[in-house]
C-alpha cells in the first residue's frame, strides 16, 4: 500500500459533462490538463488508477433515439463517444509523461487494445493509466455500469464518481439552497430514497459486491489524493 493511503487500487469514473467543463460541448483541454495533474500527483505516489470514461459530451443514445434513432444504433454512436474521450485522455497523460492504455470493449485494433481483464490489471500492476473505452460494447448500458462492472472485474478497493457537486444530498443542491449533504450513506438508502447518483443498475451491482463508493467534486485540485488517503472530501457510499 502506497504510504500515507487508503485506498491502492482505484477506479474513477468520468462522466463526458466532466470533460466538457463549461465549454458546452466537446472536451476543454483546461479540465483535461487539471484532471491530469490530479492522477499524476497518486500515480507517482504508487496508486493504481484505471477510469471509465463517459461520453455524454458528444453523443448520448437516448438523445438519439428520442429523436427518432434506432436505439442500439444510437448507443452504439454513444459507446464511439467515450472512445474519442479516452484517446483525448492518453494524449493529456502523454504530455505529462504518464504512461496510460486505452482499452476498448469493441475492438478497434488500429487506435486501442481490446478489453482483456487480465492485460488491465497487468497494466495497472506495471503503473501504467489504464482507460476503458467503449463502454461495456453493449446498448442499453450506460457508463455507470461499466464502472461498476470494470472496478468489480478489476478488484478495485473503491469506486470514484467525479462530479460538478461534492457529493450526495438530499436534494438538488442547484435548486434547492437548503439541501443537506451527506458524509455517508448506503446504498439501500440511495434506492430507497430515489437519489440519483448513479442509475439502479450500477447501484445494484455495487450493492450487491460491496464495492464503496466516493462521490467527490474534481473541479477541487488535490481532491483526488485527499480521498484516496482517506480524507473526506465529499459522500462515502458503502
Ligand atoms: N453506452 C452504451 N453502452 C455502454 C455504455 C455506454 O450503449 O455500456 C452509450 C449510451 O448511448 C450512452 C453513451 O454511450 O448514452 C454515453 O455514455 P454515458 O451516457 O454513460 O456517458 P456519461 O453520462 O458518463 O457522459
Amino acid at each position: 500500500m502506497p504510504e500515507g493511503y487508503k485506498y491502492h487500487r482505484v477506479l474513477l469514473k468520468l462522466s463526458g459533462e466532466a470533460l466538457m467543463g463549461d465549454t458546452g460541448y466537446g472536451i476543454d483541454p483546461k479540465v483535461v490538463d487539471s484532471l491530469v495533474k490530479q492522477i499524476k500527483e497518486v500515480v507517482d505516489d504508487g496508486v493504481q488508477v484505471a477510469i471509465v470514461v463517459g461520453g455524454g459530451n458528444i453523443f448520448r443514445g437516448l438523445a438519439g433515439s428520442a429523436s427518432g434513432m434506432d436505439r442500439a444504433q444510437a448507443d452504439y454512436i454513444g459507446m464511439l463517444a467515450t472512445c474519442m474521450n479516452a484517446l483525448a485522455l492518453q494524449d493529456g497523460f502523454r504530455h505529462a509523461g504518464l504512461e496510460s492504455r486505452v482499452m476498448s470493449a469493441i475492438e478497434m485494433k488500429q487506435v486501442a487494445e481490446t478489453y482483456i481483464r487480465g492485460r488491465a490489471i497487468h497494466h495497472l500492476e506495471k503503473g501504467r493509466v489504464t482507460i476503458f473505452a467503449a463502454g461495456t460494447g453493449s446498448p442499453y448500458c450506460t457508463t455507470d455500469t461499466t464502472a461498476a462492472l470494470r472496478a468489480l472485474e478489476i478488484n478495485a478497493e473503491v469506486l470514484m464518481k467525479a462530479t460538478k457537486v461534492d457529493g450526495v444530498y438530499d436534494s438538488d443542491p442547484m435548486k434547492n439552497p437548503d439541501a443537506v449533504r451527506f458524509d455517508t450513506i448506503s446504498y439501500k438508502d440511495i434506492l430507497a430514497n430515489e437519489l440519483h447518483v448513479m442509475d439502479s443498475t450500477a447501484t445494484s451491482y455495487c450493492m450487491e459486491n460491496g464495492m464503496p463508493m466516493i462521490v467527490f467534486d474534481l473541479t477541487v485540485p488535490g481532491n483526488i489524493k485527499r480521498a484516496l488517503q482517506g480524507e473526506n472530501v465529499g459522500t462515502t457510499i458503502s
